[in-house]
Order: C-alpha cells, then structure tokens, then sequence
C-alpha cells in the first residue's frame, strides 16, 4: 500500500498545525507511521488520499452508526442548510430532538445541547457542583471525559489521592478538587468519600471505552449510587460514547442504576458537532436562564447538527432491531480475533457492549485501568499496522474502542479476521 500523497500531506499539515493535527489520537503516536489523510468515506469503508480503501472500525470514533454518507442524515442535512447554516435564535429541531432524548432516557427530564463532548461534561459538572454547593469532584483512572481543566487529572500515588494535573497549562488549585477512584473498586470510592465532605457528584463512563472497552460491573455501580445518595453526592453518566451505541437507550439500557445527570455527544449529532447533558428537572433548573448556574454557546443547538441527529435517532427508534445485528457482528468479529490468536498461543481479552468492541493483547481479564495498562502495547501496535496495510483501520491505540456501522456487513467482518489470522501469526 502507497502512502506517499498522506506523507507529503503530513509534512504540510505539521508546517502549520501544531503535530499537524487537530486532535493528539489521530497522529498515530502509539502505533507509529503516517496518519492516512482522509479524502471520503463510503458507508464501511474509508478512502485516504492516495486511493486506499479500508473497512473503517472508527466510524469517526463513534458517530457514524449508519456508516459514512448515509442517504437519510445526508438528505437531512441538505435539507436544512439550505435554510440557513446557523441563527444563534430558537429553532424547532432542537425541542424535536430534546423530545426524542428524554422519551428514550428515564433520567433525563430536560437536556441543554453544546457543541462537543468537552463541553456537555464541563457543564455538567459546573450543574453539580452549582446545585449542591460544593467543590470537589470523583473521576476514575482511565475514565476520559472531554479535556477541560478539572478532568485533565490523573493520580498522584494511590486511589483517594487529590489529583495532580496531567498537563501543563491545568492549575495544580483546580486539579487539587479532582479526587481520583479506581475503576470497578467500590472501596477507592468509599475512601475519596471519607477523604473529603465536599463532593459535589462522582462522574463515570458506565461503559468505559476510553482504557479500551471495560464495561462497569452492576454491582459495582448499584455501590456507587448507594454512595452517592448516603452523602449527597450527584451520579453523572458519561454517556458521550455509550449513548445511543451500547443499545438504543446507551448504558443505561442495561443497567437498573439511574444517574442524575447524563452527558451525550457522538450519535446525537450523527457526525455534526454536537455534546448534550440532561437529568432531573431540579437539578437543570438551576441552569441559566432559568437559574443561576451560567452557560452558553453560539452555536449551540446548531439547526444543520440538530438536523443530522433527528436524522440518525429516529432511524435508530424505527429499527431497534439494528441493535441485535450490531452486536452480533460485534461478537462475530471479536470471537474471530480471539480464536485467530488463541491458535497462535496469543493472549487476548476481548468483549462486546452494543455496537462498541474491544480487544487487548493481555494474559488476564481487564476490569480498570491499572489491568489495561498491562496489555502488550507494541504487540498492537504491529497487529495495527500490518492491517491498516492490509486495508483495515483499528483505532490506532490499545486503549480506544471500535465501532460497528450498519454499513459493517458480515463479509467484510470475515476478510477482517481472515487477515487478522496471518497477521497474528506473525506476532507469536
Ligand atoms: N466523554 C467521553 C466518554 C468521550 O469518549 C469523549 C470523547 N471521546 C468525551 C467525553 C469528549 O468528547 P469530545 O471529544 O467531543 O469533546
């Protein structure tokens, strides 16, 4: 495979982007190589600029749940803007949308839409700390939540530490409320709690995707609920990813807990630009205008994203049987990878929530973040370019998670591990 169009455009781009691109993941820095430079996508598949073609398990990291270009989003979109790209005043699709959201969540009574995934957890955790008067905030290891200041966190020594930023330009005094939990530990939790009174809400991917896919146990999160409502606490569901990918109604489609706030993104937007949070009507309503907690955006509620979103969503709601299919290739692909590795005696974790999948090269089941780190890393890395050479294109880190579009069909899954098979056993 020739890259030579996407290395020139590399060298270009870092002339005058900083890394040469927009988001630190898309340069490649943990497998190594040149980034493809995208020119289009086609329902499964992506075309870089040197007119190779790959069968895309990124689906732009989420979003795409019907595929590159599907007709319905697209016709949307056209429709709309030529409307108008953006009023910055009220618009009906964005009640439209708000009312697709809270029918299908049972804790969302109200939602506010942004404009990423950063911005609906930054808000959500400014909603929290506003509603209960408090400061500090629980995250955990290897939980991702978007790269505002509180949440650029990572520990110090141990679980129930204060945080230290994990990069320059976070003050070590917004950080410092940041307390950090381990992953699927209920007993990290409880010693944050007993480090500090001042928790104003614990904030959790219910489905991690962001070590890799490490779902929550249930246990686990009906404790950390338990823990919340004892000290007054707000639960907030990161749903960014999950939502509307690990089933219609995302994570908490398959768990009893209900949180008190949920952040979305991705799928609401349907490849648009576009983050929400929502919960319970007392605690939005303390939301600006209605109450005193302050946000806003210029172009929040974006009628073209709104648009892209509706577009998506109700197309989900009218075939919710789209979910079973999903997971099943889901599962037919990663059972494919495991049994490829298993016959070339190389460990692999593997699991399925929905639509979303995930693979480590690691000897013993990963439950947080300490376990994924133990993975293989330079065994991904190769496994990951010799696909991309082959026209297959991973997630470029061991600890991001895949995606299945609609558009993913069976065959292409099955080419997909048939490669996988005499990549692994160049790997033993
Ligand atoms: N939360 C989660 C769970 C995410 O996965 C992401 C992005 N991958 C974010 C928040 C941040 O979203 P964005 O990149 O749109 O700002």
């Amino acid at each position: 495979m020739k890259h030579t169009k996407s290395i020139e455009a590399y060298a270009e781009a870092k002339k005058v982007i900083p890394g040469g691109v927009d988001s630190p993941v898309r340069a490649f820095g943990s497998v190594g190589g040149t980034p493809p430079f995208i020119e289009r996508g086609e329902g499964g598949y992506l075309v870089d600029i040197d007119g190779n073609r790959y069968v895309d398990f990124v689906q732009s990291w989420g979003p795409l749940i019907f595929g590159h270009c599907d007709p319905t989003v697209e016709a949307a979109v056209i429709e709309t803007l030529r409307r108008g790209l953006s009023f910055g005043a009220p618009t009906l699709l964005e009640t439209e949308l708000a009312k697709e959201i809270v029918e299908l969540f049972p804790a969302i009574d109200k939602v506010r839409f942004v404009n990423s995934g950063t911005e609906a957890v930054m808000s959500a955790i400014r909603l929290a700390r506003g509603f209960t008067g408090r400061d500090d905030i629980v995250k955990f290891k290897g939980c991702y939540h978007g790269h505002s200041d509180s949440l650029l966190v990572q520990a110090g020594s141990g679980a129930a530490t204060f945080g230290a930023p994990n990069s320059p330009g976070v003050p070590g005094d917004f950080a410092k409320h940041t307390l950090l939990a381990d992953y699927n530990d209920i007993e990290s939790v409880k010693r944050c709690f007993e480090a500090s009174d001042n928790i104003a809400c614990v904030v959790i991917e219910p489905i991690a995707g962001n070590m890799g896919l490490v779902p929550a146990d249930e246990e686990f999160l009906k404790e950390l609920r338990e823990l919340c409502d004892a000290n007054g606490a707000l639960l907030i569901f990161d749903e960014v990813m999950s939502g509307f990918r690990a089933s219609l109604t995302g994570a908490q489609g398959l768990t009893e807990v209900k949180p008190d706030l949920v952040t979305l993104g991705k799928v609401i937007g349907g490849g648009m630009p576009v983050g929400a949070f929502g919960g319970r009507t007392d605690i939005m309503s303390k939301l600006s205008p209605e109450g005193p907690v302050y946000q806003a955006g210029t172009l929040s509620g974006n009628p073209v994203a709104m648009a892209a979103g509706l577009a998506q969503i109700r197309q989900l709601k009218a075939d919710v049987a789209i979910y079973e299919v999903l997971q099943m290739r889901a599962e037919r692909l990663v059972n494919g990878l495991k049994s490829a590795a298993d016959d070339n005696g190389i460990p692999l974790q593997v699991d399925v929530r929905g639509s979303m999948f995930g693979f480590f090269f690691n000897d013993r089941p990963v439950k947080n973040f300490d376990d994924a780190l133990n993975s293989d890393t330079d065994r991904f890395a190769k496994f990951h370019q010799a696909m991309l050479d082959r026209g297959f294109y991973f997630a470029c880190s061991q600890f991001e998670t895949g995606f299945i579009s609609t558009k993913t069909t069976d065959v292409m899954i099955d080419e997909t591990i048939r490669n996988a098979r005499e990549v692994m056993g160049t790997l033993k």
